[in-house]
């Protein structure tokens, strides 16, 4: 890609640093001690360029980024419907981590926030995978659990265009702590809504947060999103057209957490934040977007993230809502 563009995500990555607030999530070792000075950001395009600044190789776990894919896997696997049976398409107005359930309906309120995930996440099909993902997986995993971890690699890796790892190390960080996703879990089990064992679901879950990625990882996998499901660069067709698009809705109305409403009114592109301190957005037909610093405001985003995105919508005209 062109030189002045490098140049110019050099200059929004200066502009955002000077923003110091925020503080770095704290409920695993690998998050609280990350460097909270790195910060990076990437474009891919659908015509398949790339661009990135900063400390763009930089490795991270995906974490709340990952809802999106998940959830698009899921729907091209069993149908809307059937998701729809299990999760729904509404913003909750809370926190991610919330103990909620829509009234009447006993679903999670979207697959955005933890308790939509993991509802989302036992509907990806793992017997379409019979091999399990690589590295030091422990054995407290069952086969299900392994294979449609396998799966939903397989699947991210399809959006990224490339291999991903998973940081086992901190899936099991996370899990030995991991509580309130347990609560989660066994809250929506009581329900109806989960069909396998709360521990299988949030095992699994906490295996796909701890996928490791770059934002240039993360841009090209947005930039699948904005290509109708299609990488850009392999030619792929990851998940069908009808798939993305949904996803993309979703993250619109529900990507940001309790800061949804705010972020489509400000900056106008659908987009998911994830608690390592990456935020990805999506231009459809256009450009997938990809920020990292892992400072975060009280939604949990990345503060120099938001920053970050605030100057690209301004500056490059990408708000959705507005043909100025
Ligand atoms: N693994 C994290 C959790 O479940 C992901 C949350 C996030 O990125 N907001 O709490």
């Amino acid at each position: 890609m062109h030189e002045s563009i490098n140049r110019y995500l050099h200059e929004v990555l200066r502009e955002s640093s000077r923003d110091v607030t925020g503080t770095l999530a704290s409920y695993i070792p690998r998050l609280r001690d990350a460097d909270e000075n790195l910060q990076a950001l990437a474009l891919a395009t659908t015509d398949g360029q790339q661009c990135s600044a900063g400390d763009d190789e930089h490795r991270f776990t995906i974490q709340s980024i990952s809802k999106p894919f998940v959830y698009a896997l899921a729907l091209d696997d069993v149908g809307l419907e059937r998701v729809r049976e299990m999760v729904g398409m509404e913003p909750s107005g809370e926190a991610f981590n919330e103990l909620s359930l829509e009234g009447g309906t006993g679903r999670p309120l979207n697959p955005m926030i933890n308790a939509g995930a993991i509802a989302t996440h036992q509907l990806v099909d793992h017997t379409r995978h019979e091999s399990h993902p690589g590295g030091r997986v422990s054995d407290s995993r069952t086969s299900a659990v392994r294979s449609r971890t396998a799966r939903i690699l397989e699947g991210m890796a399809g959006f990224a265009g490339q291999e991903l790892d998973v940081d086992w190390d901190a899936a099991e960080e996370e899990f030995a702590t991991t509580y309130r996703n347990m609560a989660i879990a066994h809250m929506l089990k009581s329900h109806g809504s989960l069909d396998i064992e709360p521990e299988e679901a949030v095992r699994g879950y906490i295996d796909i947060c701890s996928v490791l990625v770059t934002v240039k990882d993360i841009a090209r996998m947005a930039a699948t999103l904005a290509n109708n499901g299609v990488n850009p660069e392999t030619g792929q067709q990851v998940v069908s057209a009808e798939a993305a698009r949904t996803t993309l809705g979703v993250m619109a109305t529900c990507g940001m957490y309790d800061a949804s409403g705010r972020w489509l009114t400000q900056i106008g592109i659908p987009a998911k934040s994830g608690i390592s301190g990456g935020i990805i957005g999506v231009l459809p037909g256009q450009v997938g977007i990809a920020s990292f610093a892992p400072r975060l405001d009280e939604e949990g985003s990345s503060v120099q993230g938001v920053a970050m995105f605030q100057h690209l919508s301004n500056e490059l005209s990408l708000h959705l809502l507005s043909n100025q």
